[in-house]
């Protein structure tokens, strides 16, 4: 069976240096907001080139935190694309502000830069971009728009991790970023886990003390805040595995541009991206009309698929009041996605396993 993320063998590699990690924190005794923390948000905010990383408890909770940390409420408008996974639009809804789904580009999945300007309002104070299946936004217009209207630019960069945009990485594109660590993302840890990065100092300082209960030192609270911390045993797991991020993102798109080159079938639509270096193939989704068929076939031949993801968010019973919403782009990908494997511990073999049996369905 290839799997379509072996974790096991993605984390194995690393178990000596965890273990060691694991025990140091052991003999110190020191569980939340130490030394190891501290190491990985430097190591992180200088990979990324952000002046400040804030570690947090999950992906989810770093979007939260940073519209929270901007003050936006009930009555404020987000725009965000209608493709993205629903924690996007969770963390806008989760603060009482209001998502304003925009459509996807067909060719990069990502957000529509240019049915932007027209979902503008009186109301409206940020654009949150997603860099979906792994592709950095392409944000030259985007930042162009968000400067005319005096918006904060927002990215969403939890399955982007290492991916460039002209010679910048995502997670230092627009004001401020939410990441996830979550165990299947390209950095991921052993449990939940995420960050914020920006160079923005006020907002990192607001947005370290909400996720400490508000407070800016010990039982002193300015704000009313949540508790939601990167704990010393993931940051340590994270700093391991950082290093070596660069090279796992390299073999992911080794094993793109061989899926992209040599995936030859006419009922398969492959993924495109305008540049290698912009792409860190968090997730390798290729479309054909018969995608459950499709799906079947692959299973029955010992490979496991996903897809990501099966139901728009405005089709879900959660954003009822968004059901009416005519987003036909967005309903087209979602009814044909289908995820391939694809991750740094693939081996060559299996890659090959997977193109085969792609170029021999019928
Ligand atoms: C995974 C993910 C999140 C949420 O991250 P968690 O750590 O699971 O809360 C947010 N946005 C996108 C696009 C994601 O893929």
């Amino acid at each position: 069976m290839i799997k379509f993320l072996d974790l096991y063998k993605i984390n194995e590699r690393f178990r000596k240096e965890i273990d060691l990690r694991i025990k140091n924190i052991l003999d110190k005794g020191w569980y939340l907001l130490g030394d190891e923390d501290k190491k990985f948000e430097e190591n992180f905010a200088k990979y990324i080139g952000a002046k400040h990383c804030i570690g947090c408890a999950n992906g989810l909770d770093a979007l939260n935190l940073i519209i929270r940390g901007y003050g936006f409420r009930t009555g404020d408008e987000i725009i965000v694309p209608a493709n993205t996974y629903i924690a996007s639009i969770l963390a806008i809804s989760e603060n009482g502000c209001t998502p304003v789904l925009v459509e996807p580009d067909i060719n990069t999945y990502n957000i529509n830069p240019d049915l932007i300007e027209e979902k503008i309002t009186e109301k409206t104070k940020a654009i949150m971009v997603v860099h979906l299946y792994g592709q950095a936004v392409q944000m030259n217009k985007i930042l162009e728009i968000a400067k005319k209207y005096d918006l904060k630019v927002i990215e969403d960069s939890a399955q982007a991790h290492g991916a460039y945009y002209n010679g910048k990485r995502t997670g230092n594109l627009g004001n401020a970023s939410g990441f996830s660590f979550y165990p299947g993302k390209n950095l991921g840890c052993m449990g939940d886990g995420g960050c914020v990065t920006t160079n923005d100092d006020e907002l990192a300082a607001k947005i370290r003390a909400i996720a400490n209960y508000g407070s800016d030192r010990k039982y002193h609270h300015i704000y009313k805040g949540v508790n939601s911390r990167l704990d010393e045993i993931q940051a340590a797991i994270l700093d391991v595995k950082l290093p070596y991020l660069d090279k796992d993102n390299l073999r992911r798109r080794e094993i793109s541009k061989y899926y992209r080159e040599n995936i030859k079938n006419d009922k398969i639509i492959l993924p495109k991206t305008y540049d290698e270096n912009a792409h860190v193939w968090h997730v390798f989704v290729v479309r054909t009309e018969n995608r459950d068929e499709l799906q079947k076939y692959l299973e029955n031949n010992g490979v496991q698929t996903n897809i990501h993801y099966p139901t728009p968010p405005h089709k879900q019973g959660a954003y009822k009041e968004l059901e009416k919403l005519n987003l036909p782009v967005s309903e087209e990908l979602h009814k044909t996605v289908i995820s391939l494997p694809i991750s740094p511990v693939m081996e060559d073999n299996e890659v090959k396993k997977v193109v085969n049996l792609l170029n021999d369905w019928k």
